[in-house]
């Protein structure tokens, strides 16, 4: 017997600690127990090169229980398997012939990407294709300062469905109208306009999509949340809960714009949204454009570095389409109940929740997963 070191495909000595040995019908309590306080190798059995279970127990012991030590398949096994073997978790390979030692070796070094995610690599080869595309992507838009050379550009880059969320706002219209007048639809881009029907919009938000449909010559689908989703949070915190906790409020947010935003995404290649950094501080930061690796789409801000003078003389010059709402005192629009006009010099932002207190007011749909709340326990249990 010989041991292989997966990494690598070099044979290396055994180390002097013995391997625990599982079986392939091991159950979890069985591999949390091997791993408890065990530093040495464990290793898992193959009985026969057909028996993929061995597999399954690596995963579990890197993925779910965190096991760090060597892991070492024992059994029947062939260098066709090496790099699933890798790929799932295991360290080394015991392997009884030693003059096939070499045929390990080259099928470890033939093959060194996955397209795929593993115990080794949480990251699949499309999401570094991906980073590098929107780095470049980023790179690009930068260095133009015109907005119709920035939105050639990313129909020319991006290959596959746009999508391009608009709250009506100034800056999606303006965002809407240069392409329009790009003629990049025209020529062959698959731009998806949409506007997330929250079910409390501003009478003045649809009157400005059906104008801009027919000025611009273009759909803007109404994405609405789930029916059942909504009737469970009202029932559970009233018709107006969201007033009563950030909790509640961010849960409505969840339901009513997040989960419907991310159904919209599904499958599209970028997300063109109208974030710009000196709208608040939570998005002083935000790029040209960047990976979002949980939606696995490139999202683009096409306005990132605008200013609110910019933006303003842009809509003069050209004749912007905007929300009447505009011209009332409202800035930032978003739901009916949750927006109010802002005074002069307010803070762009300080008309949305304004019952809140300053800092992170976001609906969530520009805020990882990871730093969002929790769904309700109704929500997880559904979603689980
Ligand atoms: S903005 Fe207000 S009404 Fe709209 S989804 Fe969020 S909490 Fe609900």
């Amino acid at each position: 017997m010989v041991l292989v070191d997966l990494s690598t495909g070099e044979l290396i000595a055994e180390p002097d600690t013995p391997a625990t040995v599982l079986e392939p019908d091991s159950n979890e309590e069985a591999l949390a127990s091997a791993v408890g306080g065990n530093a040495g190798p464990i290793a898992i059995m193959f009985p026969s090169f057909a028996d993929g279970r061995g597999f399954s127990l690596a995963r579990i012991l890197r993925d779910r229980l965190g096991f760090t030590g060597e892991i070492r398949a024992v059994g029947s096994l062939i260098p066709d398997q090496s790099q699933f073997l890798l790929r799932s978790g295991f360290d080394t390979a015991e392997i009884a012939d030693p003059d096939a030692a070499e045929t390990w070796r080259r099928t470890l070094t033939l093959i060194r990407h996955s397209y795929q995610p593993s115990a080794r690599n949480p990251m699949p080869l499309r999401w570094n294709a991906s980073t590098k595309a929107a780095a470049e992507l980023d790179r690009a838009l930068n260095a133009t300062d015109d907005l119709a050379e920035r939105i050639r550009l990313i129909a020319e880059r991006i290959d596959g469905r746009i999508a391009f969320s608009t709250s009506v706002g100034l800056e999606d219209q303006v965002i809407l109208q240069a392409i329009a007048k790009s003629g990049v639809v025209k020529a062959g881009a698959d731009i998806d306009v949409f506007t997330l029907d929250t079910g409390r919009l501003f009478p003045e938000v649809l009157e400005t999509i059906e104008l801009s449909e027919l000025r611009y010559r273009t759909r803007i689908r109404l994405v609405s949340p789930e029916a059942r989703e909504v009737e469970e949070l009202v029932r559970r915190d009233g018709v107006y809960g969201f007033r009563r906790s950030i909790e509640n409020r961010k849960s409505c947010c969840e339901i009513r714009k997040v989960r419907p935003l991310n159904r919209a995404l599904q499958g599209a290649q970028a997300w063109i949204t109208g974030l710009r950094r000196d709208q608040s501080d939570a998005r002083a930061d935000v790029p040209m454009a960047e990976w979002d690796k949980e939606r696995g789409l490139i999202k683009i801000n096409p306005l990132a570095d605008w200013s609110e003078e910019r933006l303003n003389a842009y809509i003069d010059d050209n004749a912007v389409l905007v929300n009447p709402l505009h011209a009332q005192g409202f800035v930032s629009i978003g739901c009916a109940p949750c927006t109010r006009p802002i005074e002069p010099g307010e803070d762009p932002r300080a008309g949305r929740w304004w019952w809140e207190a300053e800092g992170m007011k976001e609906c969530g749909m520009h805020v990882a997963e990871s730093e969002r709340p929790a769904a309700p326990v109704a929500q997880q249990e559904k979603a689980a």
